[in-house]
């Protein structure tokens, strides 16, 4: 007998009453003021909400409102982000911050038409705070969405492409119900993180849409959405230095990258192609004592690896060339320094003021 499966247009209401009984209590849930629901959106773009929570914490004391972000120094901002990755997200947050100060008197818009105009709010965001902050009728789809509409729909396009993305966007647009759109939304949401699992076997029995789906039940919702093959992502093997003077207090050598392309403008530890002779001027105006190997590291960006071999390097004091930095530990503190390095950032402070040297 074939499966009934109750018309979509019928799940705001069970997917409402769900969330609203199984909501979980995050901090931008419990007071959802716009600039709270906003900085909590931004950074949940490529965080999970547990790892997202301490540095939701640190950023909202440091900067508890939109005015403090706007007047806050880059550093500061840069630093309060260190972790999280794509830096452009938090330079992107203060950037409308400002222009919010300047155009719309300090106060967040509330539609999603102005919301999408500011720096770094795309579809998703602006649907996100003009519906969970405004009570706007405004749809909020990412790729969590996707997946759960793509089940829901029996859907076996690339929900990545434009067309299918497309039309499951406009197909929740129309489901949204003006009477809860930022339950729908989060529900949606929720949903997907929670019971619509990516990349396993959905928990379909305890599906408050079930009855909608479908897929329901069915070993092929795991294969939803498809996916066109995603290309292999370029290795690159980097050759990074822990340059570290001798004499007291001992420093370490930072370089900023430039200001545009993969972690612009952040500061780092000087780093090189291992076929490329980029750093051989730089170790050449230095007088260097001694170099000790500090082992492997490797950092997976989106579309690159790096796969590094670190190297202290003790030299004696010298005046860097333009772009480099000598630190002590204690200003290393105030550097925000991307991860993609941890595995020879966390060593420098020892490093600093080890009295051994490591073999
Ligand atoms: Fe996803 Fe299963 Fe719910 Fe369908 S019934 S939306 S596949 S969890």
């Amino acid at each position: 007998m074939a499966k009934s499966v109750k018309p979509i247009e019928g799940i705001a209401e069970p997917l409402v009453q769900w969330y609203t009984a199984h909501e979980r209590a995050f901090p931008w849930r419990t007071e959802p003021t716009p600039y709270r629901v906003w900085v909590s959106e931004i950074m949940l773009q490529q965080t999970r909400i547990e790892a997202a929570l301490p540095y939701f914490d640190r950023w909202m004391a440091a900067l508890p409102t939109l005015r403090d972000l706007a007047e806050a120094s880059e550093d500061t901002v840069l630093k309060l982000w260190e972790g999280l990755g794509y830096y452009s997200r938090a330079r992107n947050l203060q950037k409308a911050a400002q222009q919010v100060m300047r155009d719309h008197g300090g106060e967040l818009p509330s539609s999603y038409e102005e919301l999408v105009k500011l720096p770094g709010i795309g579809d998703y965001t602006a649907g996100a705070i003009a519906s969970i902050a405004f009570g706007k009728r405004a749809a909020a789809v990412d790729g969590n969405v996707l997946r759960v509409m793509a089940r829901l729909t029996d859907d076996d396009r690339d929900v990545m492409q434009t067309k299918p993305r497309r039309e499951l966007s406009e197909l929740v647009r129309r489901l949204v119900p003006a009477a809860a759109p930022g339950e729908f939304n989060q529900g949606l949401m929720e949903l997907g993180e929670t019971i619509c699992l990516p990349n396993a076997v959905p928990r379909c029995s305890d599906c408050p849409v079930r009855e909608y789906c479908a897929v329901a039940g069915e070993e092929r919702a795991r294969d939803l959405p498809t996916r066109a093959t995603a290309k292999p992502r370029r290795v690159e093997k980097r050759m990074v230095y822990v340059m570290i003077t001798d004499e007291e207090p001992r420093r370490v050598l930072l370089h900023r990258r430039p200001a545009k392309g993969l972690l612009s403008g952040l500061w780092e530890l000087p780093n090189a192609l291992t076929d490329t002779e980029e750093l051989q001027t730089l170790l050449d105006a230095a007088a260097v004592s001694e170099t000790a190997s500090l082992g492997e590291g490797r950092h997976v960006f989106s579309h690159v690896e790096w796969q590094m071999d670190g190297l202290l390097v003790t030299v004696k004091p010298f005046t860097p060339p333009d772009g480099y930095v000598f630190v002590t530990a204690e200003e290393l503190a105030s550097f925000a320094l991307p991860t993609a390095f941890r595995t020879y950032t966390a060593m420098i402070p020892k490093l600093l003021t080890a009295e051994e040297e490591v073999q």
